[in-house]
């Protein structure tokens, strides 16, 4: 494949996340294939990335919860000249209401659309857990 064809999938190697106390129950679930966020058990919003204080109204009553990690592409962008290839970053609108900064994995660059219903998969990366990226959903 070309790294020109704009039909050709996007592949691209993830760096390891960084792991903090913080996120670690985040990180675990996720080498388990299981995709976390967390809701605040005082105003209800879910937020995402995981803190222990909802960033809505600041309470410290936080509590994870499990997610199909499905949603919508909010915002898009494919960046071509790139040693790998192609990639595309972009945030994803989860269904329970956060905004995801992921990177788009097996979709030609082509393909991407604002509002393209997308669901997360992990992918493994060289030396620490498994990272959320997103790829298309019917
Ligand atoms: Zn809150």
């Amino acid at each position: 494949m070309s790294e020109t064809d704009p039909r050709a999938p996007i592949t691209r190697p993830i760096p390891p996340p960084p792991v903090s106390v913080e996120t670690r129950p985040f990180w675990d679930a996720a080498a388990e294939g299981r995709f976390l966020i967390k809701r605040c058990a005082d105003c209800g919003k879910a937020h995402w990335y995981p803190r222990a204080i909802c960033p809505h109204c600041f309470s410290a009553n936080t509590v994870w919860e499990e997610s199909p990690g499905e949603g919508v592409i909010y915002a898009y962008s494919v960046l071509r000249r790139s040693p790998t290839g192609p990639f595309a970053v972009g945030y994803v609108t989860l269904d329970e209401g956060p905004a995801v900064l992921t990177n788009f994995v097996d979709v030609a660059p082509g393909d991407l659309a604002i509002g393209l219903r997308v669901k997360v998969r992990f992918q493994p990366t060289e030396g620490g857990p498994p990272a959320p990226v997103f790829a298309p959903h019917t």
